[in-house]
């Protein structure tokens, strides 16, 4: 909630406060130390086809840290990003991710920070690492390619043979090129939450929601809209041409076995 993830913040800022410049070394440290605890929990979200009533989830990180409690991916993940510790942190999501798809049985998405996408070897090492990877998708914003994008389709290239696919997340928001979007292997654009929260206020956004529908169509590309939170949204996208709804109105995210019981209980699929 607003709550926690505000508290969060404050414990954060007393951290920073009490420990200078070294406090991004230090909660380097306490990353660490979480990984060898189990500290760093997976929540899944569902995201929900319409049309064929099938349910598909992504993958969130959470850290569950002894003293401050629950700590948003916000936070922990551009920490991690200034060291190594975010390809350790993308080692363990896809490990746990690789057990859980098989109780879950449907693909599951996880987000891959650009910064160790963009690392000389990456998918050589993603796949020495964990073999194949069937029914794992890989979430990438726009700022993941923008450094050598022939480079960026090689490696996407070698790790689809291994059974990943792509999306391009938090869509609209970066830099995007026709020119390259159209090269990218990706098969889905994810719609940015920040273009819902205000649509039926701004006629902009819901000018630039409609130009991403069109322009995944056009390009063959499968469109999700993240953040949908009530039943007006839905119906107003769903008019304007989404199939796939990714928000709080279905779904939040949450432990692999609540899901799986809610999964069972056909809790995703009772608001189609
Ligand atoms: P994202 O990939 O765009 O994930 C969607 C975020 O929107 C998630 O926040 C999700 O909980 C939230 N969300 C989904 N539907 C709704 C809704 O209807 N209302 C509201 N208010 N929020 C909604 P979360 O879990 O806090 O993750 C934030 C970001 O952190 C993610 O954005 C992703 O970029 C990053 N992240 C999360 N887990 C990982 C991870 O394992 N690795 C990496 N590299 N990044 C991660
Ligand atoms: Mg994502
Ligand atoms: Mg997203
Ligand atoms: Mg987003």
């Amino acid at each position: 909630s607003v709550k926690t993830t505000m508290k969060t913040l404050f414990d954060q800022l007393d951290f920073e406060k009490k420990h200078g410049d070294g406090a991004f070394y230090l909660l380097g440290n306490e990353i660490k130390k979480g990984i060898e605890n189990k500290e760093f929990k997976i929540y899944y979200q569902p995201k929900v086809n319409l049309k064929t009533k099938k349910v598909e989830f992504e993958a969130l990180m959470r850290w569950n840290h002894p003293e401050k409690g629950n700590i948003s991916p916000g936070i922990f993940i551009p920490i991690a990003e200034k060291s190594s510790l975010i390809i350790d942190l993308t080692y363990f999501l896809i490990e746990q991710v690789k057990k859980d798809i098989v109780r879950l049985k449907t693909p599951v998405s996880l987000n891959i920070s650009p910064i160790h996408f963009n690392k000389k070897y990456f998918s050589e090492e993603i796949i020495t690492k964990h073999g194949t990877l069937k029914g794992i998708n890989f979430e990438l914003t726009e700022g993941a390619f923008i450094d050598d994008v022939d480079k960026c389709i090689e490696k996407m290239d070698n790790l689809k043979k291994i059974g990943i696919n792509f999306s391009i997340d938090d869509f609209g928001t970066g830099y995007s090129s026709l020119s390259y979007l159209s090269k990218l292997p990706v098969s889905t654009l994810k719609i940015d939450r920040s273009f819902v929260i205000n649509m039926f206020e701004s006629p902009e956004n819901m000018k630039i929601i409609k130009t991403i529908i069109e322009l995944g169509k056009s390009l063959g590309l499968e469109v999700i809209v993240e953040g949908t939170e009530t039943i007006q949204e839905v119906n107003m996208l769903k008019e304007m041409g989404v199939e796939i709804f990714q928000g709080y109105y279905y779904g939040k995210p949450e432990e692999l076995e609540i899901v799986l019981k809610k999964i069972e209980e056909k809790e995703y699929t009772k608001k189609v």
